[in-house]
């Protein structure tokens, strides 16, 4: 038995894939003290690790000081996080031994944590995985059209960030590829090489488990049998994007009083009551339990999340991706790379556009055949439970 320190920040996309994970390395022998926000400690104390947490509503503070408008700034709100995880987690690991840490790719402060605790560090990468030439390709691309007068105050923060952590905490950051991807000597990557772009580019530090979806034994407030047999459509823009009332009210007038039976998500930050009249074939909710609802259902409008993107193929359902932000338009990509779903813009999205995209992907087998094949990759590939079989690897080239 080992003792493992799990290093995560607080949000549903990079905490669910763990959790059968950390189920799985506990039916495994292995003792896991998990490091997340209070808000998570449920769902992660029942997988029968050791939940520690630090302040949720300070973490985020941190992470949106740094500016929201740009990646540069979000790599700056990532380094202004390690004032509150690290003296947190290391004042409540005091006198505490662990084998080996395992780290969010990155909220969390991970590459630093490993760093000051001298440990052997494996990355759960949530999203797709970046070398450091494709990150910083990214990164320059990104930046090629801000002025100079944004972007050299970002870099010199970047900079006395950096000059501060290794004051602090002794440890060196040598890029934004260290801050914004922790980099480990083994990454964890909860998708197939299929479904990765450029999958040529990763040498075997690089695990291609494939999605990593359990049970989440929380209880939820949804009942399934009311849309046994009817095949719904489901729509939801995940957890963090979606703020979207217009686009909920779109969806009602595209799909309100069709056949259609309708179960929406709408995110816990907007109101059901905002919504007005809801049509009698719609169920909507705050937050349903999505890994349920998508095995009944036929096609899933999606702001494609890493992980919704996931569970919809895993199970076999078509997608219409309406990327919001962050790694979506590229997941986007790469569902209809493969054919698996079309992708709409939010921006100048209207009814009839959903409605035609939503005939046109049910009534072409095309889009079947292509998920049929992605789900079967996805359902061979092993998941959390490929997942260990590697950390189990990785322990034994440590010696651990
Ligand atoms: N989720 C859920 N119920 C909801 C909305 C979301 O269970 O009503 C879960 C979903 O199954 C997924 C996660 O929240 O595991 C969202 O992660 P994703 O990467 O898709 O998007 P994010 O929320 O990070 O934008």
């Amino acid at each position: 038995m080992a003792r493992v320190l799990f290093i995560n920040g607080g949000s549903e996309g990079h905490v669910n894939p763990t959790i059968g994970v950390v189920q799985e390395l506990i039916s495994r022998g292995e003792e896991v003290v998990y490091f997340t926000i209070e808000a998570f400690r449920e769902r992660i104390e029942k997988t029968g690790a050791t939940v520690r947490t630090f302040d949720g509503q300070k973490f985020v503070k941190a992470f949106i000081s740094g500016g929201r408008s740009y990646l540069l700034e979000r790599i700056n709100g990532l380094l202004r996080t390690a004032d509150i995880v690290i003296p947190s987690v290391l004042e409540q690991i005091e006198g505490e031994h662990f084998d080996y840490i395992i780290h969010d790719s990155m909220f969390g402060c991970g590459y630093i944590l490993a760093q000051i605790l001298k440990l052997p560090a494996i990355n759960s990468c949530t999203s797709f995985a970046q070398t450091k030439a494709s990150f910083d390709k990214m990164v320059e691309q990104l930046s090629k059209n801000i002025p100079p007068e944004i972007v050299k105050p970002i870099n010199d923060e970047f900079q006395s960030l950096t000059v501060m952590v290794k004051e602090k905490y002794d440890v060196g950051i040598h890029s934004p590829y260290e801050v914004f991807c922790n980099p480990a000597p083994l990454t964890i990557v909860y998708t197939t090489s299929e479904f990765q772009p450029f999958e040529e580019a990763f040498d075997q530090t690089y695990k291609f488990v494939g999605p990593s979806i359990s049970s989440r034994l929380t209880q939820e407030n949804f009942d399934l049998t009311e849309i046994k047999g009817k095949s719904p459509i489901y729509i939801s823009l995940g957890t963090v994007f979606n703020q979207a009332i217009d686009f909920y009210k779109l969806c009602f007038k595209a799909f309100g009083n069709t056949d259609h039976t309708v179960v929406m998500s709408i995110g816990e930050k907007a109101q059901i009551t905002d919504l007005g009249e809801i049509p009698k074939n719609f169920i909507v909710k705050n937050y349903v339990p999505q890994t349920e609802v998508l095995k009944y259902t036929k096609l899933f409008i999606t702001h494609g999340g890493m992980n919704s993107t996931h569970e919809g193929l895993y199970y076999g359902v078509p997608l219409i991706v309406i990327p919001q932000s962050a790694d979506q338009p590229i997941i986007a990509g790469q569902v209809t790379n493969i054919g698996a779903g079309i992708k709409l813009h939010m921006q100048s999205l209207t009814a009839n556009q959903l409605r035609e995209a939503v005939d046109h992907v049910l009534n072409h087998p095309s889009f079947h055949t292509a998920v049929a094949n992605i789900r079967e990759s996805f359902q061979k590939s092993g998941g959390y439970y490929q997942a260990v079989d590697d950390i189990f690897e990785f322990k034994s080239q440590y010696d651990i």
